[in-house]
Parts: structure tokens; sequence; C-alpha cells
């Protein structure tokens, strides 16, 4: 029992793609029931259809009442939240000066609010049965600094500060939380990126990709199933002494 999530419910936010559905999945292969928390319904359900026995709620998690009553919803269809993964998230640049307030705000609330959130509607559950994983998907964003997207830095840097606040504040209690930062990783925000480039400086959809895989030191795109390999292991019943950290998977 040790190494199986088996009997352990779930929840993903923003599971319905990339690095969210590969964790999604890696969860399930190793027994966990799921919970897929997104915007996008359609998606969200398509993706559960996938795994056996996974349920979709709609939910935005930057929307207080939104965020408490899926949490309530997700206990009663699926049994009391035992491990959270807080991936939903989104990354807009723009150089510092023409950043706007409102795009501030919407890293700030998307990346870190939204965890808050999460983390809060989900811990009384945990403390309660005695068990609880909160995972934190960060970024190397979280560690580092980058030009041109002082916004999203800002809000993972504090991710990073409260998955290690709230871990000094659970210490003694039965539940671990931990940040993992991946480096640009082959999914749609990372296509999204290229088409930015593409559109803005007129290279070639490879030249621009290559730019931004090239920042790993391995020269390569992250694969999300190579972050959500971490993430099931820090979410396993015999990985409790780990809390605290923040984990870089960038090459
Ligand atoms: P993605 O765009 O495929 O996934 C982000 C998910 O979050 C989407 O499913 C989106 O619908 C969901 N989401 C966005 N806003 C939401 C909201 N308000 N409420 C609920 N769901 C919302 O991109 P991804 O690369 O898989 O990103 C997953 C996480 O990994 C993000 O937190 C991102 O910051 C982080 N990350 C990504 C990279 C990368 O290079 N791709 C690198 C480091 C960290």
């Amino acid at each position: 029992m040790a190494n199986t999530l088996d009997g352990l419910h779930a929840v993903v936010t923003g599971g319905g793609s990339g690095i969210g559905a590969a964790i999604a999945e890696a969860l399930a292969g190793e027994g966990a029931s799921l919970t897929l928390m997104g915007r996008r319904l359609d998606r969200l359900t398509a993706r559960a259809a996938t795994l056996p026995g996974a349920r979709a709620l709609a939910c935005d998690v930057t929307d207080e009442a939104a965020v408490e009553s899926a949490f309530a919803e997700a206990a009663s269809q699926g049994g009391p939240v035992a491990i959270l993964v807080n991936n939903a998230g989104s990354a807009e640049s723009a150089p510092f000066q023409r950043t706007t307030l409102a795009q501030f705000r919407r890293m700030i609330d998307v990346n870190l609010t939204g965890a808050f959130l999460c983390s809060r509607a989900a811990l009384p559950a945990m403390l309660a049965g005695g068990f609880g994983r909160i995972v934190n998907i960060a970024s190397t964003a979280g560690l580092r600094g980058y030009p041109y997207v002082a916004a999203y830095c800002a809000a993972k840097h504090g991710l990073v500060g409260l998955t290690r606040a709230l871990a000094q504040e659970l210490a003694r209690q039965p539940v671990t939380v931990n940040a993992v930062c991946p480096g640009y990783a082959d999914t749609d925000m990372v296509r999204n990126a290229v088409d930015r480039i593409v559109d803005k400086t007129g290279r070639s959809r490879e030249a621009a990709t290559a730019e931004l895989a090239k920042v790993n030191p391995q020269g390569r795109l992250v694969q999300p199933r190579e972050v959500a390999g971490l993430v099931a292991f820090l979410c396993r019943r015999d990985s409790a002494a780990m809390t605290g950290e923040a984990i870089a998977v960038a090459g």
C-alpha cells in the first residue's frame, strides 16, 4: 500500500490539458480516483472519460464561491479529497512598462490566489482524514527571474512562498505541501508563446521553439509526463518526510 495511491481521491485543477492531464493520468495509473477541475467542462469531461472512474467539475479557481462549491461537490461525488494538485495556471508576457494592472492581477489571481483558495477548501478534509498531499505546480519562474514575464514570475515566486509557509505550518500534521517547478514544457502554453514570437519577430516556428527549448540546459522541452512522475512520487504515502520543497524539473 505504501507506494500506491489506492483509495485516495485526488483533485487536479486545469486537468484537461498539458501537464495537468499528464498528472491526472499518472495519479490514476497509481490507483487514485480523480476529479478534474477547470473552466472548460467539455474538455475536462472528455479527458475524464479516458481515466477509470474519473469525474469532471467546472470551476474557475479564481472564484472563491465557485471553489468552495466545487470542493463540496467533489467530496459528495468522490469522497473526501486527500490529494490536491494546484496545476491551473496561465502565462502572459509583456515588457514590464507595458504590463497593465489588469494583466498583473490576472497572473496573481490564477497562478497564486487560485492555489490559496483550493488549498484552503481542501485542507479540512485532509486534516480530518489524517492524510493529505498538496502539490503546487509552480515553475522555474518561481525560482529565478525571466525577462518580459514579471507578473508571472512574481505569481510563481509567491506560489513557492505559499508552499514553504504552509508546509511549515502543517509540519506536525499528516499533510505535506510541495512545489514542482517545470522548465519550458511541451504544452499549449509554450505553443502559444511560440505563436507570439513568430507573430512579433517573423521567425519560423522551429526557430522560436528551439529558442525556448535552449533555456533548459538539456536543450529540449520537458515532457508533461516527466513532471507528472515527480508529482505522483510526492503524493505517495511513503513520501511523508518531504515537505516544503520546490523541485525543478527543467533538464
Ligand atoms: P495549459 O495551458 O495546457 O494548462 C493550464 C490549464 O489551466 C488549462 O487547462 C486551463 O484551462 C487551466 N486554467 C487556466 N485558468 C484557469 C482558471 N482560472 N480556473 C481553472 N482552470 C484554469 O498549460 P500547461 O503548460 O499544462 O500548464 C500547467 C501548469 O504548469 C501551469 O500552472 C503553468 O504555469 C505551469 N508551467 C508550465 C510550463 C510550460 O512550459 N508549459 C512551465 C512551467 C510551469
